[in-house]
């Protein structure tokens, strides 16, 4: 069924070159570590993909590890980072606001003696001074925040956590989950300030599953969570998931490509906003955001109601991230974060956006979200 998506940030379209790409791989069935002709061949694919990732991120392709995805990525690089550092100091500093597959890992090291100080992030904004005065109490072992938040779109600034840490005097490492931002925010170059970076394919138009983890130098000690035949310089061993990574390379090279996409998609977000300020439909804008998403409220109109409503017409958009649904019914930690009240919470969406939508879908959009105010209690 043909339907109007604008769920991009719980797993965006698969870019056709990326779909080409793994068709092309599959074809490719050798293994990347056998000596022979077949092998050889893959494990150029394998090359290619890391060249590709890696001019995306701004590195060397020998900082680019390949996982299974944005999860592995951060799991590996919490415990990794526990690991390395946790000698020296039990101190973690992190957000209030981070993905699951952050929270998570960071309450299993609380678990295991480590202290997690969570700066907070009311209006997406985190509490820089507040890193300060921790930095100023005690050495801290490493930093670990997001770029982008995947419910709010808040953008958080990692140059500035670096100026702080060097500032301070601090050698703590930096870790920053970039899953949502990577390729969506223009200019930058995030490895010059993180040591490592946590990425998703399926985020930009690659394929599930599949994930990378940038290692930069100071890093480069970081010890491996899965053993084995010591694939990916012994820091993930498993035989490589090539197909993946070649259609997470292409998506890269395709992103960079189309040097337009981003601002088209930027202005579909702002003609929504246009077309839906008087609405009454309560918009929740932090300054510093991505240009993809659109966090909103409906007046008296629960979240399930509205995305079945929207369902029904063939529209889709989340309650909140993919991810956290399980966590939702515990109410939910990202928003109240945030400084959402319940009622706010409890009636909120998420929209979106990829190059793939048109301005003619978000107009049906915008008439189905009025629409959508009628449901109210
Ligand atoms: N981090 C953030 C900010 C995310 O939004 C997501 C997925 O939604 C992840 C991590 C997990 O990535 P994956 O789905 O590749 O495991």
């Amino acid at each position: 069924m043909p339907y109007l998506y604008f769920d991009s940030a719980a797993t965006a379209p698969v870019r056709p070159g990326a779909l080409r790409a793994a068709a092309k791989a599959y074809e490719e069935y050798g293994n990347p570590s056998s000596l022979h002709a077949a092998g050889m061949n893959a494990r150029r694919l394998l090359d290619a993909g890391r060249a590709q990732v890696a001019r995306a991120l701004k590195c060397e392709p020998g900082e680019v590890l390949f996982t299974g995805g944005g999860t592995e990525s951060n799991n590996q690089a919490l415990f990794g980072l526990a690991k390395l550092r946790g000698k020296r100091s039990k101190v973690v500093v992190s957000t209030d606001s981070e993905h699951p597959s952050v929270e998570e890992p960071l309450k299993e090291l609380e678990r295991q003696g480590f202290t997690v100080r969570r700066l907070s992030t009311v209006n997406g904004v985190p509490d820089y001074d507040g890193l300060r005065k921790i930095l100023a109490e005690a050495p801290v072992a490493f930093v670990s925040v997001m770029r982008a938040n995947n419910e709010t779109g808040a953008v958080y600034d990692l140059p500035r956590i670096r100026r702080i840490l060097d500032e301070c005097g601090s050698d703590a490492l930096l870790h920053c989950d970039d899953v949502q931002g990577f390729l969506k925010i223009p200019n930058d170059r995030l490895s010059a300030c993180c040591d490592l970076i946590s990425l998703s394919a399926h985020k930009i138009g690659g394929l599930k599953g599949v994930g990378a983890l940038y290692v930069g130098k100071r890093a480069h000690l970081l010890p491996a969570l899965l053993l084995g035949g010591g694939q990916e310089n012994g820091l993930r061993s498993g035989t490589e998931n090539v197909a993946g990574v070649a259609a997470f390379g292409e998506a890269c090279a395709e992103t960079l490509a189309d040097r337009e996409g981003l601002s088209r998609v930027a202005e579909l977000r702002e003609e929504v906003l246009r077309r839906l300020r008087d609405s009454g439909l309560q918009f929740h804008l932090p300054d510093a955001h991505l240009p993809n998403l659109l966090h909103l409220s409906i007046p008296g109109v629960q979240s399930a109601w509205a995305l079945n409503f929207l369902s029904e017409r063939g529209i889709c958009v989340s309650a909140g991230s993919a991810c956290s649904a399980r966590e939702r019914k515990k109410g939910n930690r990202v928003l109240k974060a945030y400084g959402l009240p319940d009622a706010e919470i409890e009636t909120s969406l998420r929209l979106s956006f990829s190059e793939q939508n048109t301005m003619e879908e978000c107009v049906v959009l915008c008439d189905a979200l009025r629409d959508c105010m009628k449901l109210r209690k």
